[in-house]
């Protein structure tokens, strides 16, 4: 069953851990992640851009993969699925079809009308018990073309959208999309502190999660980060995985060109990404 994202970044939140959004482009993964959350006993998110969306053939498939999945796999663990930089009308489409949590990235609109629409959002989803995350300052890197410039979020503008009553806010600290550039200068942790502070204990959502020193993850986390967005990282996992299965030859080896067989260490990658993370977040055992 898919619950939202609310009862379990609020326990994460207390326990001083994180909660890892992992996003899924296709059954492999949506498998993977599945199964590694129930291994370690820790609760997930799964994250949906409206690009990956739109390449699964829309959220109701999504949604409804995801359900059947969870139910065939004996999936115990709270499972949340969550749609990740909505456009409005994307948010609105996810919450139809099914979806137990949806972000509406309304940072490129000015503050004013970011806030107009992020309280429309909250009110459908508040019929539904649907969570809601909202980002203030754009976060840097691309992500489905939307292109941000590393913004860093202005903590007051933060409280006035987390007082709004959104479940989780994502804040620009300096945090990329993507991969890290060498000459990239690490989160500003002052303004962590400072938004968490003035948003009391409403969970911060830390995006861009690959590439980011452990060191300064956990020290993120410490300071109020509850949930964890990683979507690079697999995608870099699975193709280093696949990249050797093929150059080894093996997909001529017998009948090593079986779909089944040419993804499998691909799935087992991503797999092994996502355990690392859930142990880096602090979120095993914690379903
Ligand atoms: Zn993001």
């Amino acid at each position: 069953m898919l619950v939202s994202a609310k009862e379990m970044l609020t326990k994460a939140k207390a326990g001083k851990y994180a909660v890892g959004q992992f996003n899924i482009n296709n059954l492999e993964w949506t498998k993977a992640i599945l199964l590694t959350a129930q291994e370690c006993n820790s609760p997930v998110i799964l994250g949906v851009s409206e690009g990956a969306g739109k390449y699964m053939c829309g959220f109701k498939t999504v949604a409804a993969m995801v359900k059947a999945m969870i139910e065939t796999l004996g999936i115990t663990v709270p499972v949340a699925l969550h749609l990740d930089h909505g456009s409005y009308q994307g948010a609105m489409d996810a919450m139809d079809a099914g979806f137990s949590s949806v972000m509406f990235d309304g940072s490129h609109y000015a503050i004013d009308e970011n806030i107009e629409k992020t309280k429309e959002i909250i009110r459908l989803a508040g019929e539904k018990g649907i969570s809601v995350e909202a980002e203030v300052g754009a976060i840097g890197g691309e992500e489905d073309g939307v292109v941000g410039g590393g913004e860093v979020a202005d903590p007051n503008e933060c409280k006035m959208i987390a007082d709004l009553g959104v479940t989780m806010l994502a804040a620009g600290i300096g945090n990329i999309h993507g991969v890290y550039p060498e000459n990239w200068t690490g989160l500003n942790f002052d303004v962590l502190a400072e938004i968490q502070e003035k948003t009391g204990v409403m969970p911060l959502v830390l995006h861009g999660g690959t590439g980011i020193p452990e060191e300064m993850v956990k020290k993120a986390i410490s300071l109020g980060v509850s949930k964890v967005n990683v979507n690079t990282e697999c995608q870099l996992s699975f193709a280093a995985a696949t990249r050797k299965y093929i150059e080894e030859g093996k997909d001529k080896q017998g009948k090593g060109f079986d779909p089944r067989k040419l993804l499998a260490p691909g799935f087992e990658a991503i797999k092994a990404t996502v355990k690392e993370k859930m142990e880096l977040f602090g979120s095993v055992g914690k379903a």
